[in-house]
């Protein structure tokens, strides 16, 4: 009998232990995506994104052999009603860790275990399972930097190759088509403007982070802060969906730590944030939805969602210039820069004294590289609600960070069309992608700051004061 492979955040072959295990058992294998309640829930860019991935990996799967049958509604319902079809013993899926997905896992998990049909899930997201990583007394860590001495020495063995064929069934169930779910049709012209910055599937990763340890790796603990040149891997929206193992990147940073590259180390610190992000997630799922430190629940943060402050920094219009091309470049390309998400979020939630999960819900919606725990703990870690938090009174300054960061302009120039004779290609591209109601054009002036960056200071630093610690 078949066994069901539900793909979810793991849209790839190579370095997939569930997929592995599953060739070896000799069975048929059914690949299946679903799109499901947990899908239906996610933003714009996050789903249209998805819609890329899924068709990459459902031609990467013909190749060898195989299809990707799609459905769509919920979980549970859907892949009984093709366990039933197919007659398969068992369903089969890699970890998820954030509350969402946990919940949809745990009601297919019992919907079949009241079946008698097996239902296993397998690693792969991440580099140690959260549970794995104990503190001496048998906790979790709250903080990244004994949890990174705790992983330091731990091997994650090493990835594993790609399967060169999967069985298929006698039969094949049918598939919906991706084309009839429009997965792209909340983003304005169907995310044309965002798709020219993309790079989609698994070989695209790949070569991206061949290119990256070739070339990037060596500058990368200077580079990485600049928005400005190309200094980063841009791998977070390959992660997302798993279109490249998190082991195969980070084997890749410690083989280049072995061969002298400069950055290797501090690229590995990284990657470990992204593993710190989920073992913190798991363990506390509110980092999600509430401030992590209730002390925090007190502080007179505005929760107004389309207060002028709000519409002005989600449209890039501040008068911050750091802070509105930012915003720009996050509307118009899904990604944004790390540098730039800690301005855009040091300024929505002390100058504008706007609580953090207005930022994460707009994040939520634009992000090609949405992840549940990055985006959360980045939130939580800006505002100085979470774990390990940048203190809150450290209110980053948008305009001297610009002197810092962006010395020549180069960033600020490619997303603020106004005041320039010939806007760049970049700065069109934002408002192309912008609709029509928004009133953006190059032709308009920009704006005086709506807040200045001391006044937003004093402001944010008084509020902390009275609430008392
Ligand atoms: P690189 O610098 O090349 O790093 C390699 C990988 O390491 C990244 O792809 C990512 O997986 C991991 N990583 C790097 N920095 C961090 C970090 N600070 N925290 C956790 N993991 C990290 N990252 C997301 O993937 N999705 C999000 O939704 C997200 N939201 C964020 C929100 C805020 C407010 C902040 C401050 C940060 C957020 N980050 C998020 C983290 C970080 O900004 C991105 O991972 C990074 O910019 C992605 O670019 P890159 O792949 O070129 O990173």
């Amino acid at each position: 009998a078949p066994i069901l492979i539900w793909l979810r955040r793991d849209l790839r072959l190579a370095d997939h232990p569930m997929l592995t295990e599953a060739v070896e058992t000799g069975a048929p294998l059914i690949p299946v995506f679903v799109h499901d309640e947990v899908v239906e829930e996610q933003g714009a860019a996050p789903r249209f994104r998805l819609g890329l991935s899924v068709e990459s990996f459902a031609r990467d799967l013909d190749a060898i052999g195989s299809r990707l049958v799609l459905r769509r509604g919920r979980a549970l319902g859907v892949l009984r009603a093709l366990a039933r079809e197919t007659c398969a013993r068992a369903v089969w899926w890699s970890r998820a860790y954030d509350p969402a997905a946990r919940a949809r896992d745990a009601e297919v998990m019992e919907g079949f275990d009241a079946e008698g049909i097996e239902t296993r899930d397998f690693g792969g997201h991440l580099l140690f399972e959260p549970e794995s990583v104990e503190t001496g007394t048998g906790g979790y860590y709250k903080v990244y930097t004994p949890y990174m001495k705790a992983v330091r020495d731990r091997d994650p063995g090493a990835p594993l190759p790609a399967p060169s064929r999967l069985l298929a069934p006698e039969d094949w169930p049918e598939s919906e088509r991706i084309e009839d779910w429009q997965m792209g049709r909340d983003m304005r012209r169907g995310g044309a403007v965002v798709a020219k910055y993309l790079t989609v599937g698994e070989q695209a990763a790949r070569a991206r982070l061949d290119r990256f340890i070739a070339r990037g790796i060596e500058d990368y603990a200077i580079a990485r802060d600049r928005p400005d040149i190309e200094g980063t891997s841009g791998l977070s929206e390959n992660l997302t969906y798993g279109e490249i193992s998190i082991r195969t990147c980070y084997r890749a940073a410690l083989a280049a730590r072995e061969a002298g590259a400069e950055g290797a180390e501090h690229f590995r610190k990284e990657l470990v944030w992204r593993e710190f992000a989920y073992h913190l997630l798991h363990h506390t799922p509110r980092l999600v939805s509430r401030n992590w430190r209730a002390e925090w629940d007190r502080f007179p943060w505005s929760e107004e969602a389309d207060s002028e402050a709000v519409t002005a920094w989600k449209r890039g219009r501040t008068g911050m210039r750091f802070v509105d091309a930012a915003m720009r470049e996050l509307y118009a390309t899904g990604r944004m820069h790390n540098r730039a998400r800690m301005i855009v979020g040091s300024y929505l939630t002390k100058h504008l004294m706007t609580h953090w999960k207005i930022g994460h819900d707009w994040f939520a919606e634009c992000l090609v590289d949405w992840d549940p725990a990055n985006n959360a703990l980045g939130w939580q870690w800006i505002a100085g609600s979470g774990p390990d938090a940048a203190p809150y009174f450290r209110v980053y300054n948008p305009e001297t960070q610009l002197g810092k960061f962006d010395p020549d302009g180069a960033y600020v120039g490619a997303w603020i069309a106004e005041g320039q004779e010939t806007p760049p290609e970049t700065a069109r591209d934002f408002l192309a992608a912008v609709p029509r109601r928004w009133g953006l054009s190059a032709g308009i002036t920009y704006p005086d700051p709506i807040v200045g960056a001391a006044e937003g200071r004093d402001r944010a630093l008084a509020a902390y004061k009275a609430r008392g610690n």
